[in-house]
């Protein structure tokens, strides 16, 4: 077996990893902060996820990551 040492860096899905944080003083942030922690709240996985992906996303283009 032969190893490929020029394996790509970004392997690893966005899904499964931790969390994203919000950004202080981003008003979207706190928005999807809030969102999720209702969803803790109410115990809904399935929505807390949606808020986490649509979160990933939103920093990525607003925050560049
Ligand atoms: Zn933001």
């Amino acid at each position: 077996m032969q190893q490929n040492p020029e394996l790509p860096d970004r392997l690893s899905p966005l899904f499964g990893m931790s969390p994203p944080a919000p950004v202080p003083g981003c008003s979207v942030c706190a928005e999807f902060a809030e969102q999720r922690r209702a969803a803790r709240a109410a115990y809904d996985g399935s929505r807390e996820t949606d808020v986490n992906v649509l979160m990933r996303r939103h920093r990525k283009q607003a925050h560049s990551g």
